[in-house]
């Protein structure tokens, strides 16, 4: 029963996007997989997808080109963990719905492993339906089809229509009013357990994958050019329309590296309705697939909201990440002080990450990119053997306790690092340990072992 549901705390945290960093965040087990919502517009997807993360009261939006730029979030159903992935960011002018469908079908491909589809049983099945079927159907990926606004149990025989869109039993839900969810849900989920992880990127595993990203014209074809000189080849270029990702290895500094969807570095789409949502889908899903982030900026503009929006994109997702201030060739004496004081302000959440002046144009310092993102997957790929790990939590510890919390002083037992990619680390302690606290923790780590160009999390467990 979708009632029982909820999120714990941790989880809505990240959801709305806040950092890890330094927080507390919930060991789960790997997610079997991501399963996309899609359906053209005002057929419920939104409504649904927080049905599904049991946010009953968040808000659906009804103003018209707001897009959110969270789109895909942790969920849970039935103890399995997947990645739920919301297409409903849009609002598609009537002229635009074609591309925006298309857009929509892109993503799927792209991000998904199985979707779902919903309609509205109250309208019926329209064309823009069917075209979506079609193209879902050229993705191969298993879908599972959702007959919305099915309210109560009187309205049932309105999913019998959308039999003859030849996907299968339709289900009858009301993403309203939380009906028929579980077993949409159950089967949806069944589908994504079966679906082969053949999401087409026959990537050579035994290169570090690197999404170059950033706002539109910082430079980031620019710099894959320069970068590349001559030596590029497309890894996976799928279908071979314009639509698909493609991977490129490039050498640098004599080495090969896998540059993700470069398709979307080169190619925008810039006419869409919604075009900046779907841009930074597509971000996302490079991000996602990436070990690495090089994130550029055009250091002789102001640093945007979507400048910093992007960079946070890929610290929340965990990644090693370089930051790389391009166009350096345009700045003069009075840019260059803007910038470092740009550099204490704008910046305090990656002051842990490496950031390299350069200029795309001109080649300069382009050379010293492959030494950062090493450094930083070094960083990202980090373990801390745990008797060392405690010898030097005890260490600082000693040197500044916790302070007293209502005449109780939080202690820490005991730590491990659980995983890395990066490192977590997991502290079991007898109290609360504030924020604070644990930032000096992370910054001591961070002294003592490096971690530079790489996010690390902390979670503690409280132990009576
Ligand atoms: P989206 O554009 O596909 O994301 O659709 P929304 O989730 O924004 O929903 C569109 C409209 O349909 C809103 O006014 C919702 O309140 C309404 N709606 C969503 N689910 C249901 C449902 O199960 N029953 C009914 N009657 N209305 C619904
Ligand atoms: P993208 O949209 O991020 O791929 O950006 P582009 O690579 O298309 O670059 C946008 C514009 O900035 C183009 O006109 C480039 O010639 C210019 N540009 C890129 N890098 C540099 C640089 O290092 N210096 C200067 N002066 N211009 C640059």
């Amino acid at each position: 029963n979708l009632d029982d549901y909820e999120l714990d705390e941790g989880d809505e945290g990240l959801i709305d996007g806040s950092s890890f960093i330094g927080g507390e965040r919930q060991a789960g087990p790997k997610p079997v997989g991501v399963l996309a919502v899609v359906g053209r517009p005002n057929v419920g997807k939104s409504t649904l997808v927080n049905r599904i993360l049991g946010r009953r009261a968040a808000v659906v939006e009804d103003t018209p080109g707001v897009t959110r730029d969270r789109v895909s979030y942790d969920a849970e159903w039935a103890g399995t963990d997947f990645k739920l992935v919301d297409t409903g960011g849009w609002e598609a002018d009537v002229e635009g719905i074609e591309s925006a469908i298309a857009s929509q079908a892109q993503v799927a491909v792209q991000l998904a492993d199985a979707v779902v589809l919903v309609v509205d049983g109250q309208v019926g099945l329209t064309s823009t339906d069917e075209r979506i079927v079609k193209m879902l159907r050229a993705s191969g990926k298993p879908v599972t089809l959702a007959v919305n606004k099915v309210d109560d149990r009187e309205s049932e025989y309105l999913t019998a229509e959308f039999w003859k869109m030849g996907l299968g039993e339709p289900y009858g839900i009301s993403a309203m009013h939380g009906r028929g969810i579980g077993e949409l849900l159950d089967a949806a989920l069944e589908s994504l357990r079966k679906a082969k992880r053949t999401s087409g990127f026959l990537t050579p595993s035994h290169l570090r994958r690197v999404a170059l990203v950033g706002r539109p014209n910082v430079g980031k074809s620019s710099l894959l050019n320069q970068l590349a000189h001559e030596e590029r080849s497309v890894v996976n270029d799928l279908a071979g329309t314009t639509r698909d990702p493609v991977d490129e290895v490039v050498t640098v500094d004599g080495e090969d590296w896998l540059f993700i969807d470069t398709a979307g570095i080169k190619r925008r789409l810039h006419k869409l309705s919604g075009a900046e949502y779907f841009s930074s889908l597509r971000t996302q899903a490079a991000i996602e697939r990436s070990e690495l982030a090089l994130v550029l900026f055009d250091a002789s503009q102001p640093i945007s909201d979507q400048d910093l929006k992007v960079m946070s994109q890929a610290v929340d997702a965990g990644r090693a990440i370089v930051l790389v201030f391009n166009k350096w060739d345009l700045m003069d004496d009075f840019d260059r002080q803007r910038m470092e004081r740009l550099w204490k302000t704008e910046f305090d959440r990656v002051t842990w990450a490496q950031r390299v002046n350069l200029s795309a144009k001109t080649g300069w310092h382009t050379n010293r990119l492959a030494n950062a993102m090493r450094n930083a997957l070094q960083s990202w790929d980090k373990r801390i053997p745990t008797g060392k790990l405690n010898a030097f939590l005890g260490k600082i510890q000693a040197a500044h306790p916790h302070p007293l919390r209502g005449g109780k002083q939080p202690r820490i037992l005991f730590a491990t690092q659980a995983s890395t990619r990066p490192p977590r680390f997991v502290i079991f302690a007898t109290g609360f340990l504030e924020h604070g606290y644990r930032r000096y923790i992370e910054r001591c780590l961070r002294e003592e072992f490096g971690f530079e160009g790489s996010p690390i999390q902390i979670s503690v467990n409280i132990r009576e």
